[in-house]
């Protein structure tokens, strides 16, 4: 079962000036456990291929080229409703309107460049997690 695991990422914005450990602190003191951490940089065809969802939005392009802009940090998370309590950890997908405390009100720059990644459902965690980690 994969109700208890979500996934992230720490975008190449954040990861570049230096707020992975800030982020990975947030993580663990809201409670989650990291079970998997890995620094890599995603070619433009893998981070097209993680956003495919998005492929008939107008930002899709320039997601693509932004997530592939440098090294992201990939990592699985294990919490009771894990899926759900990240999603309220992160904050709204633009920054401005984040809620106090959390990751992207403190190191988001702007909607795209918004610090981390969160999945949105517990299938959609398991499909991201493979993609990383390939269980
Ligand atoms: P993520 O999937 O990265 O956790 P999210 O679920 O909050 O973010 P989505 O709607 O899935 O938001 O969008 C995926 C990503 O695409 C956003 O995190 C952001 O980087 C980028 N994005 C979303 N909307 C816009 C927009 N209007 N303009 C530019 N970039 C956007
Ligand atoms: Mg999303």
């Amino acid at each position: 079962m994969a109700t208890n695991r979500t996934f992230t990422m720490i975008k190449p914005d954040a990861t570049k000036d230096n707020h992975i450990g800030g982020i990975l602190g947030m993580i663990e003191q809201g409670g989650f456990r990291i079970v998997e951490l890995q620094k890599v940089e995603l070619t433009p065809e893998r981070a097209g291929e993680f956003y495919a969802v998005h492929k008939e939005r107008p930002f899709y392009g320039d997601l693509v080229k932004y997530m592939s802009s440098g090294p992201i940090v990939a990592a699985i998370l294990e919490k009771d409703n894990a899926v759900a309590d990240f999603r309220t950890l992160i904050g709204a997908t633009n920054p401005a309107n984040a809620e106090d405390g959390t990751i992207r009100k403190k190191y988001a720059k702007s909607i795209e460049a918004n610090a981390v990644h969160g999945s949105d459902s517990d299938e959609n965690a398991e499909i991201e997690g493979k993609f990383f980690f390939g269980k």
